[in-house]
Order: structure tokens, then sequence, then C-alpha cells
């Protein structure tokens, strides 16, 4: 199979966008040098948005049947152990929890799909084993990416398998998915810029299957996701999918303290073992470029964010599903230019965005920590003021890196040469999200009946929606769509919600659900506006 895409590298945003491109016929081969998927603690949060993409691809149902038990609740606390009463509990709702109060609300301020825990190394494979039932997908594991040449025609790379033989691969266009040392991005010359190295911290898996079970639930902190230890050593517990498996970070100097690290955390004797310790560093980088010529760059190959509030792979998965159907537009023909411009005007935006974002959240935790004082276990008056004002400065401090809603859901895209130009707009909030259709913006999820979103009846191409009754003539806006050769279906919804939510009759909207376009009656210049949508 000759592809039209290399993907280099498949970690979940790689393996995202190969699966995007197959499912739109689009012939590509994702190339990995690691021989299989490691059992590596990284990313363990799926937030709402990535969950609804993973809907839209199929994905979802397989996802939260790996991931964490829909039961359990996703709660964080701040404590002093595991087996002492927390100073602080921030409790957020399990996936069953959230996914009653999404179903009884419909004003478009939630999601479609709510969050869902998985760890990084459950959720490789399931999408690893997507990708492979794609016709259209070649996944290579064991072949490294080694340079790449290109040309008008398209790009050749050169990769290596275990073995050591080198071949070169030829594709109209490739995507570096490579991670944050990225070999595709050096290659091109760009580089990552902010704030590196922020903090180094020891992290250390552990095989604990009894911990869960023996959270002590009323003196103890109680079930949760995320155990922050009020200690001078950012000492941070995180309970993966599992349940039986904790990861634990801290700036200890050693990594053989990391042992007793965990045993002072949980406080409770209980078996386990220590699958795992590394170092990683904390940084604030975003890339100068997105791409270059037939290259683009997808993840953490263009922005390293802190983990606080989970923007890391999130975003780049949102970067897969940007750039896939672009790519699959401009293959088939009727993309124009615009369209691939596009990608780095409307990501790189985001990325920038979320670099503040995290850089907010990791402050605040940064903040609530420096209240930290030795006395803080001392059964004194001082002892008692210390616990009881840092819990007060966390309960501002560290909602900043769970309650990222805005960050998520409400992004939209502005300047973008292939969204029609509506000017103003809403701010972007990291913490709340404000329903809207501006142009850029998602579409808010509305409910057309009970478990059908609007979501769920748009399809992968263009989509009128025609709402209200309305009684506008858009046979030209059909025309010119049709005349470009895109995928374009109109569909009417007669339902008062989403026209009470959308705030208007006739919404443009692209594949992955942003609005190009809005308006009460037929836009004058329909030729333009497909023109618009479709990058010309
Ligand atoms: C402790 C921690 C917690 C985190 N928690 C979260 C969270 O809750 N939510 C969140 O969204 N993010 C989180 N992140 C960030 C998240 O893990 C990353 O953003 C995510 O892994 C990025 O995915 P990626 O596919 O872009 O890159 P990677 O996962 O780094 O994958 C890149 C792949 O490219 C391969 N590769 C590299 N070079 C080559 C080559 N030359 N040839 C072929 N293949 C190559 C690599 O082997 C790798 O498999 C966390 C990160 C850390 C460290």
């Amino acid at each position: 199979m000759t592809p039209e895409v290399v993907v280099v590298g498949a970690g979940p945003v790689g393996l995202t966008l190969a699966i995007d491109l197959g499912r739109r016929g689009v012939r590509c081969t994702l190339v990995e040098k690691k021989p299989a998927p490691e059992f590596l603690p990284k990313m363990e949060r799926c937030n709402a948005r990535t969950m609804e993409i993973f809907r839209r691809m199929g994905l979802a149902d397989r996802i939260r049947a790996a991931g964490l038990d829909r039961r359990v609740p996703m709660d964080v606390y701040v404590a002093l152990a595991m087996n002492e009463p927390p100073l602080l509990r921030l409790p957020y709702p399990s996936v069953a929890e959230a996914e009653a109060q999404i179903a009884a609300c419909n004003d478009g301020s939630m999601p479609r799909e709510p969050y869902q825990l998985i760890s990084q190394y459950t959720l490789e494979p399931q999408l690893k084993a997507a990708a492979e039932q794609l016709p259209s997908v070649a996944v290579r594991f064991g072949v490294e990416f080694m340079s790449l040449t290109q040309d008008v025609g398209g790009v050749t790379a050169t990769v290596r398998d275990a073995e050591g033989r080198t071949e070169a691969i030829r594709a109209q266009y490739l995507v570096g998915c490579d991670g944050g040392a990225s070999p595709v991005r050096r290659q091109l010359g760009i580089q990552l810029r902010g704030e590196g190295n922020l903090l180094r911290l020891h992290q250390a898996l552990y095989h604990a299957p009894d911990l869960f079970d023996r959270i002590p639930m009323e003196n103890g902190p109680g079930r949760g996701r995320h155990y922050h230890i009020a200690d001078d050593r950012a000492t941070f517990l995180i309970m993966q999918d599992s349940t039986k498996h904790w990861t634990l970070h801290a700036t200890v100097d050693q990594p053989e303290e990391m042992a007793a690290q965990f045993e002072r955390t949980i406080g409770v004797p209980v078996p386990y073992e220590m699958l795992y310790v590394g170092e990683w560093k904390q940084n604030l980088l975003l890339a100068d470029g997105y791409g270059a010529g037939r290259v683009f760059l997808a993840g953490d190959s263009i922005h390293l964010v802190i983990p606080t509030g989970g923007l890391g792979m999130n975003m780049g998965v949102a970067d897969a599903i940007d750039l896939s159907w672009k790519l699959q537009a401009t293959l088939r023909g009727w993309g124009g230019p615009n369209l691939l411009a596009s990608y780095e005007v409307e990501r790189r935006q985001v990325g920038d965005r979320n670099v503040g974002a995290s850089r907010y959240a990791s402050l605040g935790r940064r903040k609530w920590r420096s209240q930290y004082r030795p006395n803080i276990r001392d059964a004194t008056p001082e002892g008692q003021a210390t616990r009881d004002h840092l819990a007060a400065v966390a309960n501002v401090e560290q909602r900043k890196t769970n309650e990222m809603i805005g960050a998520e859901l409400g992004y939209r895209y502005v300047g973008s040469p292939i969204i029609w130009d509506e000017p103003g707009g809403p701010e972007h909030l990291f913490r709340e999200y404000v329903p809207t259709t501006w142009p850029g913006a998602r579409l808010p999820h509305v409910w057309l009946r009970e478990g059908c979103s609007v979501h769920d009846v748009i399809g992968d191409g263009f989509t009128l929606l025609r709402l209200g009754r309305s009684r506008a003539d858009t046979t030209g806006l059909e025309r010119a769509m049709h005349a470009r050769h895109a995928p374009f279906t109109v569909m009417t919804i007669d339902e008062p919600a989403p026209r009470d939510v959308y705030g208007c009759d006739l919404i443009l909207l692209r594949p992955d659900l942003h609005v190009v376009w809005r308006g009460n009656a037929a836009p004058s210049d329909p030729a333009q506006v497909a023109a618009v949508a479709t990058g010309h």
C-alpha cells in the first residue's frame, strides 16, 4: 500500500490521527520506534472534549470499558497521609454521576461526554488495536524515523527497522507526532520556546492491589483520584485506571527514596511492588511553527505543558482532529490551499492559550504548597493554624488545576482563513464554559431527545443546520457547497432546544463540529461562504 500520509510516532496523538485518517479513507502509514506500547505512567485523564472526539470516532465505549470503573469518584484530596483525615476534599463526580448531570441539563453548558480516567498505558493499546483494524492504515512498530526530504510532489521519509535495515517511504504528507524530543521538528529547524526545566521530579509506578480497598473511608481521605500530600516535597499520589496501580511524584534526591516516600504517603501497610521509577521535568514550551511545507507537527512535538490542568495529550488529540479532515480534503481535491495553512493559525493559538492555562494552574498549586510549615503535623494551636491556612489557600488555588472546563470546551478559532469573520466574540475563559455558536467555536451539545444529541446526528462532512423552522432559502449555499465537491448535508431540526441555545436559524459546521458561518437569513454571497469553508 502506498501511503498518502506518513505519521511518525504512535503515542496517543499519532494513533488518533492515524485512526481518523483511516476512517476517512486516507491511506496512512504509522511508524513507531518502540517495538510495542510500554507500560509506563504518563497521562490518565481524557477530558470531556477528547471523549466527545472519541465518541465521533466510535471509540468512546471501548475506552470507557478499558478505563476506570464508571462508579468510582474523581475526588481530589489534600492530606497529610492516606490514613489521616484530609485537610481538604474537592468532590468531582464519577463518570456515572457526571452522565446523570449531563442527561438532566439542556442549556448547552455541558459536554456530550464526561471525562474518563484511563491510563496512557491502557489507552495506547486500545488505540493501536483500533488503528490496526482499519484497512487503509499500516501500523508499523519497531520502525524508527531517521530523516526526511520534501519536494513539490511529496515527502520521502527514511526509516530504520530493528535489524538496522533502512527504507524510504514516499507520501504526499508527513506528520510528526513524535513527542517532546521530536526528531521531525528538529529536522525542520523549528524551536520550542518558553520556560523549560521548571521543576525536576521523580515519578514511580506501584502495583498495590489492596490499597484501594484499604483506604480508610471515615478517618482517611476516602476514595478519589488524586491525593496531594501537604509536605515540602511536592508529593502527589495518583490512582491509575485499574485502582490497583498508583503513581507517586515527589522531589526526592534519589530514585531509591521513592519506596519510603510511598509508604509514608499511604500510611497503611499494604503489599506493593515498585514497577518503575524515573525522572521527569516540567516545561511550558510552544513551537515557533506547526510545520513546514508538506510536513506538519502535532501533540507534544509542538507544545509541552505541565500536567496541571491535564491539557497535554488532550490538546494533542484536538490537533490531530483539526488536521485529519484538512489532509483528507486536500488529498481528495476539494480542499483549497487555506485549509492546511489554517492548521497552524487555529491550533497554535490554542497551544499558546493552554500554555498560559497550565502556568496559571501550576502557579496556583505552587501557592498553596508554599503555605507548608514544618509544624504542620504538630498537635498545637500553631500546627492547627498551619493546617487550616494551607487548606483554605488550597481550596482556592487547587481548583485552578481541576476546573478547566473553559479551556477544554471553549476554545474558538480566531482569525482563521477558513472561518467566516464575525468581529468580536466572547473571551476565552479557562475556568468557565459559556456556550456559543460564534464562528470558530465548537458547537455546544444539546439534547434532541433522551440519549441523542445534536452532535450524534451530524456526519463527518460539512453540515448546514436549519433550526427553528427556518424558511430561509438556502439553495444558493447548497449549490455553492456542491460546486466545491465538498461532502455536505443539510439537516433540519425542528425541536426548539437547539434553536434556543444556538441563537440563530442557520449554522454551517465543519467536519470537526466547529462553526464556519451562522445567520438567520441565507448568506448574501453563498459562493464566498463555500469558498472560505473549503479553504479557497
Ligand atoms: C506525569 C505526567 C502526567 C500527565 N498527565 C496528563 C493528563 O492527565 N492529561 C493530559 O492530557 N496529558 C497528560 N500528560 C501529558 C501527556 O502524557 C502527553 O501530552 C502525551 O503523551 C503526548 O502525546 P504525543 O502522542 O504527542 O507524544 P508521546 O506520547 O510522547 O508519543 C510520541 C511517540 O513518538 C515516538 N517516537 C519518537 N521519536 C520517534 C522516531 N524517530 N521514530 C518513530 N517514533 C518515534 C515515541 O516512541 C512515542 O511513542 C502527562 C504527562 C506526564 C509526564
